[in-house]
């Protein structure tokens, strides 16, 4: 009896307020990206994070018989350790940074040495009644906050949601699904031009567009994306229009990320019974498609738990280190691998089939030498624009070589001769990132991106060789389906940073980048 009273009285005794800022942290993280993420990215992330907060605390309740102090260690080392990004980005642009001190290795110590003294300060306490009440009211109330924005914002986005409806699609002629070619289009994050690659990295990439050409692709030597960065870029592509036409009079910065998912491509497909194949690109809006028939994810690290690993202490373990194994940029080379080696295997699926692979490669982190061999190196370490090239060169080079072999078994296992796209969502940044101002050169750069198409029965021929992305599905589109979709004229728009474009009217302030 007594024992089953003194396991009662332990349970009793065991502080739950450090699950508060536990959640509290991840909740934050998730409300302030909601606009590229998803609400099911939350379930892995919160169950672990109790998860672990329940062990420690039972562990800890073992040592510290007080529930009010342990409970308010363990909170302390939880919300240090969970939202240490934040509590880094609040110190940076203060008199701190002058002094050189905001790294890594010094905010390291004076976590642990402000932890340590408020630990000790707890323990010496003899009465925490009121410290204790007030931070349970405090976490509650957090926590509410959060839930309340996260619900008003899920609600706001279901109401803003009504699907955009197309628009000369055509008659549809089903007796002919089974001759429908699949249709993939494959984005290489800012892959370049080839005259870029010249001029800027003094490399020839005459060896990969020969390949190309020699399969019968269709390579654009004038190719030019309309909008400067992958939020902007690719759900326009996707949309076969450009934002004036596609954003309501006030803007929400979900209205950008939301129209990658049942986008006008996929619709137009849909209704001719095309599966949507969607490859996880583990980035922001392009790792989660609620609308496609078949995902293809390798782990169970989605990109909500990227961001809070690389927020928290626990990049400490897993970035640079192992951590049981685990190691974050090895997740990201397997996924990356994965997705190529799924692009090979696609085509043995039945019927149908619009693949969407978006691959962050050429652009950073920096994961692949030239053969494929691991490279480990830190945005902090890269010190010149030297050092950049070569990093980002030997990713292109790797990303060429893949992409030629998934070409070749595209090509090899088609039962159709299928539809390639293979087109970058922009340009790379070299020029930008070690220069003070985003100068004309800069935009340059950014605007001429990759584009190969294989497009089969000879419609190559009718291919402009200027076509910019926003174009790529209405050719597609008007030359194998018979639709009314006619090419918009080629506009390439300057802006950059989505989350300043609050109105409709701020996009007619952009100027136009005469085409030279
Ligand atoms: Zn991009």
């Amino acid at each position: 009896m007594t024992r089953i009273l003194k396991f009662k009285n332990f349970f009793k005794n065991i502080p739950y307020l450090p699950s508060l800022y536990g959640i509290f942290p991840v909740l934050f993280l998730f409300v302030h990206n909601i606009s590229e993420l998803q609400y099911e990215m939350l379930w892995l992330p919160l169950f672990a994070v109790i998860f672990v907060i329940l062990i420690f605390t039972v562990v800890l309740s073992i040592f510290v018989q007080d529930y009010r102090k342990s409970g308010l260690i363990l909170s302390l080392f939880f919300m240090l350790f969970l939202s240490y990004g934040n509590f880094k980005e609040l110190l940076l642009g203060g008199w701190l940074e002058d002094l050189g001190i905001i790294r890594d290795k010094y905010l390291y110590s004076l976590g642990i040495l402000f932890f340590g003294l408020a630990s000790y300060f707890i323990m010496r306490a003899s009465d925490l009644k009121t410290v204790y009440g007030f931070f349970k009211t405090m976490g509650c109330v957090l926590i509410t906050i959060s839930l309340v924005s996260m619900g008003f914002s899920a609600y706001s986005t279901n109401k803003r949601n009504n699907v955009s409806s197309l628009d000369g699609t055509g008659q549809i002629d089903l007796s002919q699904k089974q001759n429908f070619p699949d249709i993939y289009y494959i984005i290489p994050d800012s892959y370049g031009r080839a005259d870029t690659l010249k001029e800027l990295y003094n490399y020839d990439n005459g060896e990969f567009i020969n390949f190309l050409k020699k399969k019968g692709f269709s390579v654009l030597s004038d190719s030019n994306s309309n909008y400067q960065n992958t939020i902007l870029s690719i759900p326009t592509t996707l949309n076969m229009d450009y934002w004036d036409n596609l954003l309501p009079e006030t803007i929400r910065e979900d209205d950008f990320t939301n129209k990658i998912q049942n986008s006008r491509v996929q619709q137009f497909l849909g209704e001719r019974g095309y599966k949507t194949i969607f490859l996880n690109s583990g980035y922001g809006i392009t790792s989660f498609n609620k609308y496609s028939h078949l995902k293809f994810d390798p782990s169970y690290i989605n990109d909500f738990s990227t961001r809070i690993i690389e927020n928290s202490l626990l990049k400490y373990f897993v970035i640079k280190r192992q951590f049981f194994g685990f190691n974050l940029k090895n997740e990201e080379r397997k996924r990356i691998l994965y997705n190529l080696e799924k692009l090979k295997e696609v085509s043995e699926i039945d019927g149908p089939k619009f693949v969407f692979s978006h691959i962050n490669v050429p652009h950073s982190p920096f994961l692949f030498d030239r053969n494929g061999g691991e490279v480990d190196v830190d945005w902090a370490s890269v010190t010149s624009s030297e050092q950049y090239n070569d990093l980002w060169l030997d990713q292109l080079i790797f990303i060429s070589k893949q992409l030629s072999s998934v070409v070749e078994a595209i090509l090899a296992k088609s039962k159709t001769p299928p539809i390639i796209i293979i087109q970058s969502d922009h340009g790379p940044d070299m020029m930008s990132l070690w220069s003070d101002e985003f100068s004309e050169a800069d935009m340059r750069e950014r605007i001429k991106n990759f584009s190969a198409l294989y497009l089969p029965n000879g419609k190559d021929q009718l291919l402009p060789d200027n076509m910019t992305n926003v174009n790529t599905f209405r050719f597609i589109f008007k030359n194998y389906f018979n639709a009314d979709y006619s090419l918009l004229e080629n506009k390439i728009y300057t802006y950059y940073d989505y989350s300043l474009i609050k109105h409709r009217s701020d996009l007619k302030n952009i100027k136009l980048v005469p085409r030279n």
